[in-house]
């Protein structure tokens, strides 16, 4: 039976601040922690607008934005985690921060506390081994635009227990979510699949093949995806997107993962997608 009341998120960036809205939404009481003030504060603005675009399509009423709202505290110290029954983190993916992050949070949080990560990419076996509840660790990879999209896939570590599964499971359903369970591999399955084809498609444009415009419409109109490959990317933040290719590349050692080129430079440039106003496309930040 679930029981957890209170969810901690770590990192109130593009996935942070879905994953609070989500759970604010869904009845938790959230508390929503990030090391920089100034992406709490832009945290905490994108999940008013979430809530007012849902007022806007009569999803939810304005009384129970005001409820969800006064369900959200946002702190800058992780130690305010120490009532959390589930903490999702969702920091940069990068395997020595995830790891310090988790540590400590085995040490602020009690015993029962699951930690869940929403790691796109990196081994949650590893993450777990730094934490004294290994089986208590699992992946929680919510998908972006988190109160959009439908699917959790929920990674199972090699010492995930079924308890541990099963609160996960309840609680990715209780959010409205679909949750799918996979197994550790690098990228899982949903990243394995899709940094390939992204890669691809911005080989397509740094070789001249078609414009980014041509390369997007052709993967729309011709596969039926509902965004082109690199829109997509600036959705996800290329920089993100290099960190999941450079996870696929060293955990499988296969030259096929190799990020492109014109990717590392427009992440050395700062052109990380529509967080920083500028991809493959430009964006209005406002
Ligand atoms: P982001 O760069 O938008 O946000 C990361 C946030 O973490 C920043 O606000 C940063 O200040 C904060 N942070 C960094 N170190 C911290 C620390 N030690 N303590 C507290 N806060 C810290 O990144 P994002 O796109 O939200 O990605 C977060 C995670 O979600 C990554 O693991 C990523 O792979 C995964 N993910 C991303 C997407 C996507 O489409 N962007 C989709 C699924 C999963």
């Amino acid at each position: 039976m679930e029981s957890i009341k209170t969810i901690g998120v770590v990192g109130a960036g593009t996935m942070g601040h879905g994953i609070a809205q989500v759970s604010a939404q869904s009845g938790y009481e959230v508390i929503l922690v990030d090391a920089v003030p100034e992406a709490l504060a832009r945290g905490r603005t994108q999940i008013a607008k979430g809530f007012e675009r849902l007022l806007g399509k009569g999803k939810l009423t304005a009384g129970q934005r005001d409820e969800a709202l006064g369900r959200l505290t946002t702190v800058d110290q992780l130690a305010a985690l120490e009532r959390a029954d589930l903490v999702v983190e969702a920091v940069v993916e990068r395997y020595d921060v995830k790891q310090q992050v988790l540590a400590e949070l085995d040490r602020v949080c009690p015993p029962h506390t699951l930690l869940a990560s929403n790691t796109s990419s990196i081994s949650i076996t590893r993450l777990a081994a730094s934490t004294s509840r290994p089986d208590k660790v699992i992946g929680m990879h919510f998908m972006n635009p988190v109160p959009v999209m439908q699917l959790v896939e929920v990674i199972r570590g090699l010492a995930t227990s079924d308890e541990t599964w099963e609160a996960v499971e309840a609680a990715s359903r209780r959010m409205g979510k679909t949750p799918v369970e996979v197994h550790d591999a690098p990228g899982f399955v949903s990243n394995r699949v899709l940094m390939p084809m992204i890669n691809e498609a911005i080989f397509c444009l740094y070789e001249g093949v078609g414009k980014a415009e041509a390369i997007d419409e052709v993967m729309k109109l011709g596969m039926n995806h509902p965004m082109g490959p690199l829109a997509l990317a600036d959705l996800i933040g290329l920089d993100v997107c290099l960190d999941i290719l450079r996870v696929l590349q060293d955990g499988f050692g296969d030259p096929k993962y190799r990020p492109c080129p014109l990717l590392v430079k427009m992440v050395d440039a700062g052109r990380l997608g529509r967080k920083s106003g500028r991809g493959f496309y430009d964006y209005d930040r406002s």
